[in-house]
């Protein structure tokens, strides 16, 4: 399965509409060890992002990650859009001008993301920043792509990878950014990039597993509820009585974990 402009295009219109819904959420994170803003200026970035994507239809993936970026670079206040701004520039650079991408270079892009945000926040691992979800979420998907694992499933590792990361700033002092002043006050609360991050992520994984031409993963290695999966052969959400919408089918059904 290859990244085109289409999926690159979705997964960044899945992180805005995710970004809506947890506008209120990243604020509350932000306020408790920041200042508060990284919902409203996430919301506004993304709006933007959406905005530009849609006035300029870049014709590469690359493209679309470089316009993305140079979009929440000019349009974000704070450090989120600078941070997000250049890592998905650095991506799309990496990507080159090839009209779509594969998996492989794929994660060879979002590696050259991380270099970014380590750069321009002269962050590393640990420090209680967005980096703390993008390192594990890209690691994990570059293991399930070597693994041979099919794009969806490689983003869905990415994604709970992310979220595990994310989580695990809970404990951790803050060593850059504004919630660094706060210095050990800063442990016992999940950092507000690192939770966007996981935001992202997840977009990617459904972004993924709902384009045209998603492989299927492997019959029995699926999350979702048994006889009920995206991930059963000839089961897939396009089919007709299948759609995410249907009752019983979606992913909020008891007994779906994930
Ligand atoms: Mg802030």
């Amino acid at each position: 399965m290859k990244i085109d402009v289409a999926l690159a295009v979705a997964w960044l219109d899945r992180f805005a509409d995710a970004v809506d819904a947890h506008r209120d959420q990243l604020t509350q994170l932000d306020s408790a060890i920041g200042d508060g803003d990284h919902g409203s200026n996430m919301q506004r970035g993304c709006d933007a992002v959406r905005t530009a994507l849609a006035d300029a239809e870049p014709a590469t993936v690359g493209a679309v990650l470089v316009k993305a970026g140079g979009t929440l670079i000019s349009k974000v206040g704070g450090a989120s859009g600078p941070l997000y701004g250049s890592a998905l520039r650095a991506a799309g650079k990496a990507l080159g001008d090839g009209e779509s991408a594969s998996a492989e270079q794929l994660v060879e892009a979002l590696n050259a993301a991380i270099a970014a945000l380590a750069k321009l926040g002269a962050a590393q691992p640990g420090d209680k920043t967005m980096l703390d979800a993008w390192t594990p979420a890209v690691a994990a998907l570059g293991e399930a792509v070597a693994g041979g694992g099919g794009l969806p499933a490689a983003a869905e590792a990415a994604a709970e990878a992310a979220e595990q990361g994310a989580a695990a700033t809970v404990p951790l002092q803050a060593r850059k950014g504004r919630a660094s002043y706060l210095g050990p006050r800063s442990i016992g609360h999940r950092d507000p990039g690192a939770s966007s991050t996981a935001l992202l992520f997840a977009a990617l994984a459904e972004a993924t597993r709902d384009a045209p031409g998603a492989t299927k993963d492997a019959p029995g290695v699926t999350e979702d509820a048994p006889g009920v999966t995206e991930d059963a052969p000839g089961v897939t959400e396009d089919a007709p009585g299948v759609t995410e919408d249907a009752p019983g089918v979606t992913e909020d059904a008891p007994g779906a974990a994930g």
